[in-house]
């Protein structure tokens, strides 16, 4: 009979404990938790502060007696492991109930201790209004702070997932937020030009948005920040970043990554053979970068988790790596990422391009039809597809999900311009935002045409550079670029020789279609030096 001990009761290590017992119905399972709650929703923490989660309880999706009576798991809360005994395999294990200290062995190990929250050494960083999220408890003790002590004001520091689910979660309890990052925009996995969107989301839903400045210190009644601003706060919320629990695996000599996380094969175990390791807590591989990435998300560690104890009973696959593909709900808008962006394809070293249209999500004349923001980002020459971000009101994570699926299958933008997806006028258009990036990425990628993008408009307007604005003359008159011609696309083949032929020129319209066509006008009509802008006049307005 195995016996397999597991660190970490939550999403990799339940996963881990429950995919075990289905492989081997004989196993001795034990799985410690440090906490007092095992397998609990840790996604679904910031959703209970803005009331769409009723009560605490309803985040713990297992319990102990659950674990004993489905799967023959015998979970054990509040048991810290404190050390491994590689030699003897053993573990020692704390009750932190009673500090009693126990050994346990093992035939097999598997680590998921997860990620703890990063508190740098802030002055005031252990005043009793600071908190951080990363369990039931502490969502607990925050959200009874926030609802009982008269607190009005709170300050997130941390423009990551969690920070801005808290952010967005604590302004529907009624608060006042101001959610400050250090970086010059919030979101990391998403490019500058699409951040600027969730910038504005958040300032139009009233939360008090700083970014490029860092969090300084704490005091009872505010916080300061690096610039000198001061920010009233009656309570405080870190949400920084995770760091790998690494310390238990540390020392027991297991080998840690040059990201600090620690360091397993493809088959998920650690450099010690008997001992698995997943989650939050582990390095993984990029299939992009082929570099090794830090990636705290459930879905990979619950894959981990199977992928582990697959392996501990024989059965052979290997971990291909991870793309890292994420979704934000921030207030009206669905927010999602996959594979790499710019930044990351730059760091790469990976050759790309990358094309920001605006579709409607679906047929126009139908209920709730709304513009799609999507960035796809390519390699060059290839047309392989590296990566993708979506935001809007309709459903940005299936568009997200389609473009994940390809890169996973290293599709390439012919294989997108040729994807055949569901169609009905309520649900999307007959050519979906996804195939139509895909053309647009095409013709850029064949020299069709040439385009320049939003980020690089401010300095073309100031260099005086020649703007065609095709949009209607009413929606010029809404709000243009300074010194734009405005010649609707309908007058353009009349109004050719109002564009000069000797100089660059910049074709713009609202989205991105109008103004496609305009440079096709202008192509066919001699223009040799002819521009459009990708991301059109809703990117640049937002930029
Ligand atoms: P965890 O689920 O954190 O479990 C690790 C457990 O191990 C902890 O409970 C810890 O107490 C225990 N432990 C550590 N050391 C020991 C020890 N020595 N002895 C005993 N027990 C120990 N991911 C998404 O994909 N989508 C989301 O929307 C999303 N939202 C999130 C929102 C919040 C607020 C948070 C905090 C995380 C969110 N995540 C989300 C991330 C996701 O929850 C993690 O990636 C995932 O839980 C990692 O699983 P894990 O098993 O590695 O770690």
């Amino acid at each position: 009979m195995k016996k397999v001990l597991i660190v970490g009761g939550v999403a990799g290590g339940a996963t881990a404990a429950a995919r075990i017992r289905r492989l081997d119905e004989q196993a001795q399972i034990i799985m410690f938790e440090r906490g007092p709650h095992v397998s609990f929703s840790n996604c679904a923490l910031p959703y209970y502060l803005g009331g769409l989660v009723k009560s605490k309880e309803k985040l713990l999706l297992m319990t102990p007696e659950s674990f004993q009576t489905k799967y023959n798991i015998d979970a054990r809360v509040n048991q810290e492991v404190i050390r491994i005994h590689r030699d003897e395999k053993k573990v020692e294990v704390k009750n932190l109930e009673t500090n009693e200290v126990y050994e346990e062995s093992y035939d097999v190990l598997i680590l998921s201790p997860g990620a703890n929250p990063v508190v740098p050494p802030f002055e005031g960083v252990d005043l009793p209004h600071v908190f951080t999220v990363r369990n039931v408890v502490d969502i607990d003790r925050l959200h009874q702070f926030v609802s009982g002590f008269n607190v009005e004001r709170v300050a997130v520091i941390g423009g990551g997932f969690i920070g801005v689910e808290v952010a967005e979660n604590l302004k529907e309890a009624g608060k006042e937020v101001a959610l400050v990052e250090y970086a010059p925009q919030i979101m990391a996995p998403f490019d500058e030009d699409m951040a600027q969107i969730l910038h504005k989301e958040m300032l139009d839903h009233g939360v008090e948005l700083i970014v490029g400045d860092g969090l300084k210190k704490i005091t009872e009644t505010h916080i300061e920040l690096n610039s000198g601003k001061q920010v009233e706060a009656q309570a405080v919320v870190l949400a920084i970043g995770v760091k790998p629990e690494v310390k238990l695996a540390k020392e027991a000599g297991l080998e840690i990554g040059e990201l600090g996380g620690i360091k397993v094969n493809a088959n998920y175990q650690t450099s010690d053979p008997s001992i698995y390791a997943v989650g939050d807590a582990i390095e993984v591989y990029h299939r992009l970068t082929r570099k090794p990435a830090r990636l705290a998300l459930a879905g990979p560690a619950v894959r981990q988790a199977r992928a582990a104890a697959d392996h501990i009973y024989g059965h052979k696959q290997e971990n291909k790596g991870v793309i890292g593909s994420s979704v934000v709900k921030i207030f009206g808008l669905n927010c999602a990422v996959t594979g790499l962006n710019e930044r990351a394809a730059k760091e790469a070293g990976i050759p790309y391009d990358s094309v920001y249209i605006i579709a409607p999500d679906k047929v126009g004349i139908m209920p709730n039809s709304n513009p799609l923001h999507f960035k796809l980002i390519f390699e060059v020459p290839t047309g392989r597809i590296l990566g993708a971000q979506a935001i809007g009101k309709g459903n940005a994570d299936k568009r997200i999900d389609v473009i994940a699926t390809l890169i996973t299958m290293g599709g390439t933008l012919e294989d997108l311009k040729e994807l055949e997806l569901t169609y009905s006028p309520i649900y999307g258009t007959a050519r979906d935002v996804v195939n139509i990036a895909a053309l647009v990425g095409l013709n850029v990628l064949h020299g069709d045409y040439k385009q320049v993008h939003v980020s690089e408009v401010r300095s073309l307007v100031e260099q005086g550079a020649t703007f065609i604005d095709v949009r209607e003359k009413n929606e010029f008159e809404r709000g243009h670029l300074v010194n734009a011609i405005n010649i609707p696309l309908s007058e353009l083949r009349q109004r050719l020789e109002e564009i000069p032929r000797d100089k660059p020129v910049y074709v713009h319209c609202r989205s991105g279609q109008r103004s496609y066509n305009a440079v096709k006008i202008l192509q066919h009509s001699g223009y040799a030096n002819v521009y459009n802008v990708s991301g059109s006049f809703l990117g640049i307005c937002l930029y």
